[in-house]
């Protein structure tokens, strides 16, 4: 992995890191001495202890975004070595899930235990009880995240993961245009867990790579079977949902031209969906990796366009075909003015850019006369269809009238 750590130089005297304040980097002391220092709330300061060489400071900071909690200053001329939250996650992504997700509970801890030895009692901007509370929740959560990753990566090899698909309506024509898959999770004991569950723990743990494979495979199968059963002649498309951590595999497009290539289905069938946060968070990889799946004829969706980022300079950037629209936006539509200018807004944009827009989350007709007359293509919803399973998607596919929407 690539070496992010940065080199700081500090003089005998200054403060390195001062009580109370945010923290967002830990230091590796390369050379020097420094001592930590408690403020108490009477106002005096207490040393509490020094470090020297080949010690860690401010090292909680890496772990969550409370305050430091002691003041930290160079008794000596210092050289450290700077490690970043960010740096800390990305290095801490790279190994096994329950490693980090162990790590994770065992800083947790440790913050908890120097809060109370430390602090507590000492000092009026820690409250006892509140960051002891604090700190127990977010183990319950971390222990509760290691649980539901061991089990659905289990999962995973025991047929409790399934696609469901959602149709996708052309506004003009009323017809079925393709389809987003969508992942479920059927727990043997607890039943339907959501993907809102899930989904975020999968993509902390790295298992979303597996299951994301596994995804596109089902997907362009289950399409190449609806095809075959309903008898269309118009090819119909399968929307895919991926995350970063597909993205930073090495092979991630050739193991994507594979799956489509064993398959019925043509790479021109096949769009994936993903988020602002991903093309901003990995700019070069991202166009290379996505302009490589363009040049094989997939389509590149932008998801829950609007909710991101304010820059739009991207979209220009990366080879995109799709606009996805929000839910929350076409919810709000109706309710306020500044969403219907926004949806106005984004439908008059991609179309400038000659992209194609997609509604997400239309549950009433209202919406998608208003986003038809707004120029919107196609649009996808409980009012059209919820997500369901294969056999379901052929049942309404043959019994399929095409939706009358300007009123
Ligand atoms: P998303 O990609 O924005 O997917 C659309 C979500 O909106 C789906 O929720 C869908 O069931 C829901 N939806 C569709 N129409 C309506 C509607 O008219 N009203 C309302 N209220 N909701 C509607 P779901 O299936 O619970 O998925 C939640 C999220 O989980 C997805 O949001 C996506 O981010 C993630 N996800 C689901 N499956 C996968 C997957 O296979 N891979 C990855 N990476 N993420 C997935
Ligand atoms: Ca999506
Ligand atoms: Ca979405």
């Amino acid at each position: 992995m690539e070496d992010k750590q940065a080199k700081k130089s500090f003089k005998a005297g200054d403060v390195i890191m001062r009580q109370g304040e945010k923290g967002d980097c830990a230091y590796i002391i390369e050379t020097g001495q420094v001592e930590i220092l408690i403020e108490k709330s009477d106002g005096s300061t207490q040393q509490v202890g020094t470090r020297g060489e080949g010690t860690i400071i401010g090292e909680m900071a890496i772990v969550d975004e409370a305050p430091r909690t002691a003041t930290v200053k160079a008794l000596k001329d210092c050289t450290m070595l700077e490690i970043s939250r960010d740096d800390f996650a990305m290095r801490l992504k790279s190994t096994d899930p329950v490693i980090q997700m162990i790590s994770q509970v065992i800083l947790t801890r440790y913050r908890d235990t120097l809060t109370r030895a430390e602090i507590l009692g000492e000092s009026n901007n820690y409250p006892p009880t509140e960051a002891i509370e604090r700190n127990y929740t977010a183990q319950t959560d971390v222990v509760e995240s290691v649980k539901i990753a061991n089990e659905f990566k289990a999962a995973l090899n025991n047929d409790e993961i399934d696609m469901h698909y959602q149709p996708i309506i052309d506004l003009g024509k009323g017809s079925v245009i393709g389809f987003e898959a969508l992942m479920r999770w059927t727990h043997k004991e607890q039943g339907f867990i959501s993907p809102g569950v899930f989904i975020p723990i999968a993509e902390k743990s790295g298992l979303i790579v597996e299951a994301s494979k596994w995804a596109i495979k089902e997907s362009c199968a289950a399409l190449g079977r609806i095809e075959k059963a309903v008898g269309n002649t118009t090819p119909m498309y399968m929307s895919v949902n991926f995350s970063s951590h597909d993205f930073a595999e090495e092979d991630f497009v050739e193991n994507l031209l594979r799956t489509i290539n064993a398959s019925a289905v043509t790479p021109e069938q096949i769009k994936l969906e993903i988020t602002e946060r991903l093309l901003i968070q990995q700019p070069d990889n991202a166009k290379e990796t996505l302009q490589a799946c363009r040049d094989a004829g997939m389509g590149i969706a932008i998801d829950d366009f609007g909710t991101g980022y304010s820059s739009l300079s991207y979209l220009y950037y990366f080879p995109i075909e799709v606009l996805k629209i929000d839910q929350s936006f076409v919810r709000a539509m109706y309710k306020e003015e500044r969403s219907l200018e926004l949806v106005k807004s984004i439908i008059g944009l991609g179309k400038n850019m000659g992209l194609n827009i997609v509604a997400e989350g239309v549950e009433h007709i209202e919406e998608a006369r208003l986003l038809q007359d707004m120029g919107c293509d196609s649009a996808q919803g409980y009012y059209f269809a919820k997500p369901m399973s294969e056999e379901d998607v052929i049942k309404l596919l043959n019994s399929w009238e095409p939706v009358k929407i300007s009123a």
